[in-house]
């Protein structure tokens, strides 16, 4: 997929974020060290105070500050993405999604029939 608008409009930003973080939730190691837990949450809180739109970080800000960030496990870690994405879709009126890993997988990790790409570490 192309991000063709320059600079990044909110959609396209949006997108690639949400790839970026569910990627790395997807490839979160299943027995997190504590420095990768640490880092993890320091990962998201940062994204809370740095994301460039207002709106959308101050509604993420309070979101992730009722529901901290999950950093006990991969599927804990996919879970609470999904989670916070689901509460934006519905803040935007977009369809929710399960939130199983297999489902996560499906999309963001091993590919299902609608992923025929490599994985971003190939
Ligand atoms: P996107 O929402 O970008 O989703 C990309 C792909 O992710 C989808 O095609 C689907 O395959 C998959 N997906 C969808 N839901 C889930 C899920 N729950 N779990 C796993 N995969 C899923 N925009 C605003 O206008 N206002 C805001 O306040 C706002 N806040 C945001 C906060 C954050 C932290 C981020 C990262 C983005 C925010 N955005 C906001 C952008 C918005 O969420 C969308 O990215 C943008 O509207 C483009 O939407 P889209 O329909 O192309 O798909």
């Amino acid at each position: 997929a192309t991000i063709a608008t320059c600079p990044l409009s909110r959609e396209d930003l949006g997108t690639g974020t949400w790839g970026l973080l569910h990627t790395i939730a997807a490839h979160f190691p299943e027995k997190p060290s504590t420095v990768e837990k640490v880092q993890a949450r320091r990962f998201f809180d940062a994204l809370g105070d740095l994301y460039p739109c207002t709106v959308c970080k101050e509604d993420f800000r309070r979101d992730i500050d009722e529901h901290p960030p999950d950093v006990s496990s991969r599927e804990a870690l996919s879970a609470w993405v999904c989670e916070r994405h689901n509460e934006v879709n519905a803040k935007l009126g977009k369809p929710t999604l399960g939130c199983a890993l297999k489902t996560l997988d499906k999309r963001w990790k091993n590919g299902g029939a609608r992923c025929g790409g490599s994985t971003p570490s190939e």
